[in-house]
């Protein structure tokens, strides 16, 4: 998952259009994380989605799909947009949990044997990073606050098409 500047920074880095690797999944429930209003011209065919990179198959049995800029084969595997990946990224394994800040149970599942250990964390700088995110976080939904409103009081179609507009004209060049 990830907001709409970390997008922006991706596709200024990679030359890539915003369709190319985003996705827009979608719930029936507007969810903080599941609140972008897309759908045919009809109230009643909008649903909520969210941001995120798209997943490609993989022919594992233990992971059915990685992320489109996942590179290499297992042994030599790398992100493939290291220097801009989004800070969701950046944090994991890694969560504050009241003062601390701990290992997520998905570290197990996911990451190798041995990949991360509590003693690597710097703290202050995990803390630096997720009040960065909070702070893009706020910024991000103020956006989709204003395409929900476009669609919703203005009728503007709420097309994926459109909205991939409406990001990249909501951003100031300088946050690329
Ligand atoms: S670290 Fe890179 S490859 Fe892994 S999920 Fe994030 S963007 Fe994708």
């Amino acid at each position: 998952m990830l907001s709409g500047s970390e997008a922006l920074r991706i596709a200024a880095a990679t030359g890539l259009p915003l369709a190319d690797f985003l996705a827009l999944p979608f719930r029936d429930a507007p969810e903080a994380d599941f609140r972008i209003i897309l759908g045919e011209k009809e109230p009643s065919s909008w649903r909520y989605h969210r941001l995120q990179l798209r997943r490609e198959p993989t022919p594992s049995e233990s992971h059915a799909q990685r992320c489109l800029f996942l590179q290499g084969e297992p042994g030599a595997i790398r992100c493939g947009i290291y220097p801009v990946r989004p800070r969701a990224c950046i944090a994991f394994p890694y969560q504050e949990q009241g003062e601390s800040v701990r290992r997520s149970r998905l570290a197990r599942v996911w990451c190798p044997p041995g990949a991360w250990v509590k003693d690597e964390v710097d703290v202050p700088a995990h803390r630096l990073l997720r009040r960065e995110q909070a702070s893009d976080r706020a910024h991000y939904n103020a956006v989709i606050d204003r395409w929900n409103d476009s669609v919703t009081t203005q009728g503007l179609p709420p097309t994926p098409e459109r909205f991939w507009l409406h990001l990249a004209a909501h951003y100031p060049p300088t946050v690329f």
